[in-house]
């Protein structure tokens, strides 16, 4: 009896933690996600918009309980198609108006240049040197580029899209070579209310 009373509770424990899971986003944020189809681009905000530069220039929050989150995955898969309708390079929530702590960055350092998903990146390391890395651009900022102050390379951690978690070291800041090292740190900066034009060098 009193092992049946034990699963009891278990089960009902488990029940009420599920119904009390809290939604990954806001009613507000669920309703701009669903206004279109995976196939749908979300518009881009531009620093050029005053109410889209307030959003830019807001520091986001990590995501949590993401797991199987049909929103979520809408998300990711129109920011696919956002990224390749611009032709960029990466993409964080924000550019798109969601506070969050999500981007997409290209991964040139990878056979065939896969995009990849970070869900709540964090950089955990890096060089106490700086290199000044040529023609940093952002779709948000649109007909300008400019020199900007980057680590040649960063240890970072975050999740993917699966819920995997990833810790790596991203390498690379040439124009010539590769330069995911940078474009991490450019999507990163994002989720911080940070653009290039606060890192330019000469
Ligand atoms: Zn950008």
């Amino acid at each position: 009896m009193k092992k049946l009373l034990l699963l009891l509770c278990t089960v009902m424990g488990a029940m009420l933690l599920s119904c009390n899971r809290p939604a990954v986003f806001s009613g507000e944020e669920e309703a701009l996600i669903r206004q279109g189809s995976a196939q749908t681009p979300f518009r881009v905000l531009k620093i050029t918009n005053t109410q889209d530069s307030i959003i830019l220039r807001t520091p986001c929050s990590d995501i949590g309980n993401f797991a199987n989150d049909t929103t979520l995955a809408l998300l990711i898969a129109r920011l696919k198609t956002t990224l390749s309708a611009e032709n960029g390079v990466g993409i964080a929530a924000p550019q798109v108006g969601l506070l969050k702590n999500i981007f997409l960055f290209m991964r040139l350092d990878l056979p065939g240049a896969p995009v990849m998903v970070a869900i709540n990146p964090k950089i955990t390391n890096h060089p106490d040197t700086t290199v000044c890395f040529v023609r940093d651009g952002c779709l948000s900022i649109p007909g300008a580029s400019g020199n900007s102050t980057r680590y040649p390379w960063v240890e970072v951690e975050y999740f993917n899209e699966k819920g995997e978690f990833f810790r790596e070291r991203l390498e690379g800041y040439s124009r010539q070579d590769t330069f995911t090292a940078v474009i991490f740190q450019h999507e990163y900066d994002h989720t911080r209310g940070i653009l290039f034009i606060d890192k330019l060098c000469r």
